[in-house]
């Protein structure tokens, strides 16, 4: 058994919350470039450059790369054989989000749903925790944009709509989304389970490093086939034109009732954030 004071998982969160909202991963900037290979839009390229250059000012000066620096989304993998001292998970990671944002200059971006009264410090933040073997403690914070997750959905197709029926919704729900995303996207599906763990799927998928091939061959052919048509909508880079509408189609699957056919697409906005570390 090994113990973990939650005070460090306070300090992880925290500097976590600041690095996910002032760095963008290299997997992204990559994306980017391939991108402006394949763009045939001189003002997709034109946008694509600027997103980079977004991103490069955002990391040297330590601001953020969008005014909405996000839901804090955190995905906790805590090993068994941890045994958390020093006060609980929770409170502990909602101290993390408020230092965090609060010393990183982050916008607080949480309200009451019918007041709309700021909560003030970005809290509450959304928590998924997996119970795994071992003894240490993983931490994913990925913070989540509003105009983004507006776009996303969670629908219960019917068994017969089979795979035709994942693209057609897919690639539908992108082309409704129009820019509103703020574009090039990240489409992250999950197809599966329940209601509420397809959802999860989805949001889990876009954790997987760009350029990465599903490990499932069907999987891996599926993404390519939604991308391309995604790719054929001529939305393009901040929904001004160009095949660039989306840099990567991410997909996690597991098992479902027999009656049930459950599908989620979490859109994510080219400001794909993400940070991670383990103790
Ligand atoms: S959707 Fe993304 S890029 Fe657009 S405003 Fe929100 S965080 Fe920023």
């Amino acid at each position: 058994m090994r113990e973990i004071n939650v005070k460090l998982i306070t300090e992880k969160v925290r500097d976590l919350c600041m690095e996910a909202n002032t760095d963008l991963g290299e997997d992204v900037l990559w994306a980017f470039d391939q991108a402006m290979k394949s763009e045939e839009s001189p003002l997709g390229v034109e946008i694509l450059g600027e997103l980079k250059e977004n991103a490069r000012i955002a990391k040297e000066e330590k601001v953020p790369i969008c005014q909405d620096t996000g839901f804090a989304v955190v995905f906790v993998e805590l090993g068994q054989d941890v045994h958390l001292t020093g006060g609980n998970l929770k409170e502990a990671i909602f101290e993390g989000v408020r230092q965090g944002y609060r010393e990183g200059y982050l916008r607080k971006s949480i309200c009451h749903p019918f007041t709309r009264a700021n909560t003030g410090d970005n809290t509450p933040a959304i928590i998924h925790t997996d119970i795994v073997p071992g003894e240490k403690l993983r931490i994913t914070v990925a913070p989540k944009g509003g105009g983004s997750e507006n776009m996303s959905r969670v629908v219960m197709l019917t068994p017969s709509d089979g795979v035709e029926g994942i693209k057609r919704y897919v690639v539908g729900r992108v082309r409704e989304s129009g820019s509103n995303p703020c574009p090039p996207t990240i489409v992250g599906i999950g197809i599966g389970g329940t209601f509420e763990q397809a959802a999860l799927l989805a949001k889990k998928s876009l954790l997987r490093p760009l350029g990465s091939k599903n490990q499932d061959p069907e999987l891996a052919k599926l993404e390519s086939e939604i991308l391309t048509e995604i790719n054929k909508l001529g939305i393009g880079p901040q929904g001004l034109g160009g095949r660039t509408t989306s840099l990567a189609a991410h997909i996690l699957m597991m098992p479902c009732h027999i009656a049930s056919f459950p599908l989620a697409v979490n859109i994510q906005c080219h400001v794909h954030r993400h940070k991670e570390t383990e103790i």
